[in-house]
């Protein structure tokens, strides 16, 4: 089967695999040949295709999952592989976002902290490739 990740600016992916793992808003799903038609909206998280010898990840933030006839497709604003993230600057995020959580006196805006979270964490999820 094949997989095709686009976002506004270029075709991030585009290549054959054999299992696919991403993250709609209904929680984590996984994609194998021959499944039945999905069409899905994406949350922020970490896409995963599993190929012959290679596992490719890359941040999802959004965006629409296709799938048919053994193709899946992904539009979305942001897709990002391990070599395109700061490390650093997504730590940065991190805790930015995690102090603004926690501090109970500050004026927080939560769903803007907790967006920025998570964007965070699948930067650093793919950019240090753990599972976790
Ligand atoms: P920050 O607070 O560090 O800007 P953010 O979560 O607010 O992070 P986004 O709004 O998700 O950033 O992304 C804005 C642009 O910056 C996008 O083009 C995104 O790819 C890029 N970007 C954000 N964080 C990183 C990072 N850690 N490494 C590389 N590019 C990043």
């Amino acid at each position: 089967m094949h997989l095709k990740i686009i976002t506004h600016d270029k075709i991030v992916f585009d290549e054959d695999v054999n299992e696919i793992y991403t993250k709609g808003v209904g929680g984590e799903f996984g994609i194998l040949k021959g499944h039945v038609p999905v069409m899905s909206a994406l949350d922020v998280g970490v896409t995963r295709a599993v190929q012959d010898n290679k596992v490719a990840m890359f941040t999802t933030m959004g965006g629409i999952f296709q799938f048919k006839d053994d193709n899946a497709l992904i539009l979305t604003d942001i897709a990002e592989s391990g070599s395109d993230i700061d490390v650093t600057r997504a730590k940065s995020a991190k805790e930015r976002a995690e102090a603004r959580l926690a501090d109970k006196h500050a004026e927080v805006d939560a769903k803007r902290a907790e967006a920025a979270l998570a964007r965070a964490k699948a930067r650093l999820k793919v950019a240090l490739n753990s599972s976790d």
